[in-house]
This record gives C-alpha cells, sequence and structure tokens, in this order.
C-alpha cells in the first residue's frame, strides 16, 4: 500500500482562463494531519472543490489509495471514505443534536426510508450516534436542539456528522475559523484525537494551530504550491512569508 492516501498529478483549475489552481502535486501521507495554508485567493477552496468533484479539474488527476478518482461523481468520492465536514448550515437547527448524527449514520448507510422505521434499526443508530458524540465532547448536548448550540459546539457538531460518514479522509474547512480562544483550542485537541486511525486534510488560517498539530504543511500561493514541509521548514520559508506581507 502506497504512504500516501492522496495525491494529485500537476492539478489545475482555470476559470475563463484565469488560473485557480495551477500543476499542484499533492502528497497527503496516510495517518497525517496535513494543512492546506496560504493568503487569501491562493486557491485553496478551489482545491478542496477539485478533491470533492464539486468541481471538475481542468487537467490533472487525482488518486485516492492507488486509485485514479479525478472523473468519479462526489457520491462515489464520499463512498470511498473522503468526506468533507460542511458548514454547520447544513445540519438541521430544528433538530437535536443526536438527531444530526443519526441523519449521518443514515446517509452513510445508504438505505431506503422504510429500513429506519424499525425500532430496533432506530435505537441502534441512536446508540451509535451517541457514541460519536461522546468521542467529540458532546454527549451532554445530545438532547439540544442544534440552534441552540454555542458556536464552538456547533463546529465540533460539523465534525461528528463528518465521522458518521466513516471517513478514511476527513477534509476539514476552516474548522477553528470565527472561535474565541477557548474554542480553538478545545477543537484543536479534538482533531488531533480524531485523527487517530484517520487522515485529515485541513484548510486552517490559525498559525498557532497548523504548528501545533499538523505534520505537513503546503503553502499555496497565487494557485501553485509555494512550499512544503513541517511548521518549522515553511516558517523560515522567505517565499512564504512575503507571500504572507504580500497581502
Ligand atoms: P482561497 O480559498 O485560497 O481563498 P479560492 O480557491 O477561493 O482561494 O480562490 C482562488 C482564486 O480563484 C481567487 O482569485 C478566486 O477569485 C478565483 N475563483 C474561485 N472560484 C471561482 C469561480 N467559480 N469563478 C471564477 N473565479 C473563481
Amino acid at each position: 500500500m502506497s504512504d500516501y492516501i492522496l495525491e494529485t498529478k500537476n492539478l489545475t483549475k482555470e476559470f475563463r482562463g484565469f488560473v485557480a489552481v495551477s500543476d499542484v502535486n499533492l502528497q497527503v501521507k496516510r495517518g497525517n494531519i496535513h494543512a492546506l495554508i496560504g493568503p487569501n485567493g491562493a486557491g485553496k477552496t478551489t482545491c478542496f472543490n477539485l478533491l470533492t468533484k464539486f468541481l471538475t479539474p481542468t487537467s490533472g488527476r487525482i488518486f485516492f489509495s492507488g486509485h485514479e478518482i479525478t472523473h468519479e461523481k462526489p457520491a462515489q468520492i464520499a463512498r470511498r471514505g473522503i468526506i468533507r465536514s460542511f458548514q454547520i448550515s447544513a445540519v438541521f437547527p430544528q433538530l437535536t443534536v443526536l438527531e444530526n448524527v443519526r441523519i449521518g449514520l443514515q446517509r452513510a448507510t445508504g438505505q431506503s426510508y422504510h429500513f429506519w422505521r424499525s425500532d430496533s434499526v432506530l435505537k441502534h443508530l441512536n446508540d451509535s450516534a451517541y457514541e460519536i458524540l461522546k468521542e467529540v465532547d458532546l454527549a451532554d448536548f445530545a438532547q439540544e436542539q442544534t440552534v441552540n448550540l454555542p458556536y464552538g459546539r456547533k463546529r465540533a457538531l460539523e465534525i461528528a456528522t463528518t465521522l458518521a460518514m466513516e471517513p478514511e479522509l476527513m477534509l476539514l474547512d476552516e474548522p477553528t475559523q470565527g472561535m474565541g480562544h477557548e474554542d480553538v483550542s478545545r477543537v484543536t485537541q479534538l482533531i488531533k484525537k480524531v485523527s487517530v486511525g484517520r487522515t485529515i486534510l485541513m484548510v486552517e488560517h490559525n498559525m498557532n494551530v497548523v504548528a501545533e498539530i499538523a505534520d505537513t504543511i503546503t503553502v499555496l500561493a497565487r494557485g501553485a504550491v509555494l512550499a512544503e514541509g513541517n511548521y518549522q521548514e515553511v516558517s523560515r520559508n522567505a517565499d512564504v512569508m512575503e507571500a504572507y506581507m504580500g497581502t
């Protein structure tokens, strides 16, 4: 088995002649926390959209666990275990926290609605959802209406619903964005915890978070890879500093 769970080869995306992602060769090591960083407009979101097939590359190839997935559809990619955490707007605010995770579990099985009407199946799902909530320290909030959760806990719920989809590779889009110090450190530790036995690729702006948990960092600027390495390596890189200062 390859060391790399995800690889891109010359991944490129143009929007009407504007090159948003340019010849990106990404190698994400199995079991790592890999951070994608870069100034605004660097192409991070476009990369995520290409990896989950929300966008089709203009050219280049994508491999997951050695299989080429360049031409697969989003649902096929999710079935392979590449799961992107969606912003909290994707969960149902009026449902309880537990119900939102249960929906994630139901989606993961792909069974029809009628299957879920059996009490025993529902109990099993509720138990599994509760286990996931325990993993992300949200068990105390299980019966809360999601709309009432504090912001930091909502972001933890995003991670929980992602876990329900049985990810091998989790794509986290700015998981600590907009959080106060306490929530940032809680979510940082949570990411570290859920990374055990999984691989995480995340877009993250908070350099303290990146320094603390990322094994590898890829720095994008103007759509291209500017630098790659661990935190010490990229933070000493003069090109990286200039790319950040220039914005
Ligand atoms: P980042 O996430 O690093 O801030 P993005 O991937 O959102 O960067 O954007 C990279 C560049 O591509 C930006 O200049 C942005 O304006 C451009 N871009 C992104 N999506 C589109 C689109 N659908 N059409 C045209 N240009 C786009």
